[in-house]
């Protein structure tokens, strides 16, 4: 079942409480976390800002954060890269997208963290430890006891974005699992001023799958190859072929779950980052979300309120994720659709849950009619039986 979504404050402390590390805890200095420190940092917050990682080193370039440009945030200064272009391969067609207004922007890791660490060094009563292993979280009156490889650290709030899957809700999930090669060839292969975001030109022999490709230069390039499935498996090369002589200068990879779930929400607790379900389910974006998550908790905890919780525009998702799920031969179809029937503005504001409900409309006018009411219908008597309605 999913849980109540408000964040509920701890208990009030009892004139005896032990004495606290710090006002907000933040478990997981990666891209979530540090977001959400710098949205303090930004905003003047005035307590005491303890992040732990169990990681020592963030000199790596170990993500490629892309996500349009829709919305001012603090790490813009750290954009390595612009595509005024996107493009979508389907069945031997093309549909090439000018997002010129927004364009598709690419964040490196190792500038991100830079520029996270530059902002928090500046920043009076912020402190970030690495090398420190979080076992468990548990509320107690007052507030929060985190049992760490350093010991036991307190704290008013912690944020929690250590990887973790929410209970199933009995709604649709699947997993975005992708192998990314940073790749140089000999000859020019890329067309630099355009993203391919998917090309389902490729095998789908195992399942949802796209090829996703970043050009940096003619020659250089980040290819990524990347399945929706209900499990992961490994993935190999195999893409890689059709670029002749080429090097791969580095790997990246990852899983990220496409799922509406939420945990069950614990006083004094808050899940952020992938935990917190900021990736879109039916997309499996989070970076642009992490930020706003951020900036409302960051806001929030500023006015001394609570953190609100994540909220997003997730019905149209949910049903989108049930159709990927229930018929992944039809979604490379859907895609396409998608980009090919909607102008680009309104596409980058659905993308980017930033549509009005003129936006949604369109949206849903450019799907195809029957399996998507028949998922809205599904979801709809899921949610009824979730609240014993039906
Ligand atoms: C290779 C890759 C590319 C991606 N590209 C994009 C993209 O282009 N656009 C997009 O929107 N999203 C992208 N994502 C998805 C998402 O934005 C990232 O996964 C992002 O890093 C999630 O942020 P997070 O804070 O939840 O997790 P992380 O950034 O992974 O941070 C979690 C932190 O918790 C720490 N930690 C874990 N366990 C413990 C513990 N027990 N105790 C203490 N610390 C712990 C980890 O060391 C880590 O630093 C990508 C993901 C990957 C893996």
């Amino acid at each position: 079942m999913r849980g109540r979504e408000e964040t509920r404050a701890p208990a009030r402390a009892s004139a005896a409480a032990p004495p606290r590390d710090a006002d907000v805890l933040v478990v997981g200095a990666g891209m979530a976390g540090l977001s959400l420190a710098v949205a303090l940092a930004e905003r003047g917050f005035g307590g005491r800002v303890l992040l732990v990682d169990a990681r020592e080193d963030w000199d790596v370039d170990d993500r490629t954060w892309c996500s349009f440009a829709v919305g001012p945030h603090p790490f813009v200064g750290a954009v390595a890269h612009r595509w005024a272009r996107v493009r979508v391969r389907e069945g031997g067609r093309e549909r090439l997208l000018d997002v010129g207004r927004t364009p598709y922007v690419h964040v490196p890791a190792r500038d991100f963290y830079r520029a996270a660490f530059a902002r928090l060094g500046s920043a009076k009563r912020f402190v970030v430890r690495g090398g420190v292993r979080v076992d468990g979280l548990v509320p107690e009156p007052g507030g929060v006891r985190a049992e760490t490889s350093a010991g036991v650290l307190r704290a008013r709030w912690a944020f929690d974005a250590r990887p973790a899957l929410p209970p199933p809700g009995g709604t649709p999930r699947l997993f975005q699992h992708f192998r990314g090669f940073f790749v140089r060839t000999e000859a020019p292969r890329f067309e630099p001023g355009v993203a391919t975001l998917m090309d389902f030109d490729v095998d789908q022999g195992r399942g949802l799958r796209f090829r996703y490709v970043l050009p940096f230069a003619a020659d250089r390039a980040l290819v990524e190859d990347t399945y929706f499935t209900e499990t992961t498996f490994p993935i190999g090369e195999a893409l890689l072929e059709d670029l002749g002589a080429h090097v791969v200068e580095r790997e990246e990879g990852g899983v990220i779950p496409m799922t509406v779930d939420r945990f069950p929400v614990r006083p004094g607790i808050r899940r952020i980052g992938l935990a917190g379900g900021v990736a879109k389910p039916s997309t499996g974006y989070a970076f642009e979300f992490a930020q706003r998550d951020a900036a409302q908790i960051a806001d929030a905890l500023v006015r001394g309120a609570p953190p609100p919780p994540f909220r997003r525009q997730a019905f149209l998702d949910e049903v989108f994720l049930g159709v990927l799920a229930r018929d992944p031969a039809e979604a490379p179809a859907l895609f396409y659709r998608l980009f090919d029937r909607n102008p680009p503005a309104r596409l980058v504001r659905f993308l980017s849950e930033r549509a009005t409900p003129l936006d949604h409309l369109g949206v849903m006018a450019s799907l195809p009619k029957r399996p998507f009411i028949a998922e809205a219908l599904r979801r709809v008597h899921a949610r009824a039986a979730l609240f014993g309605l039906a």
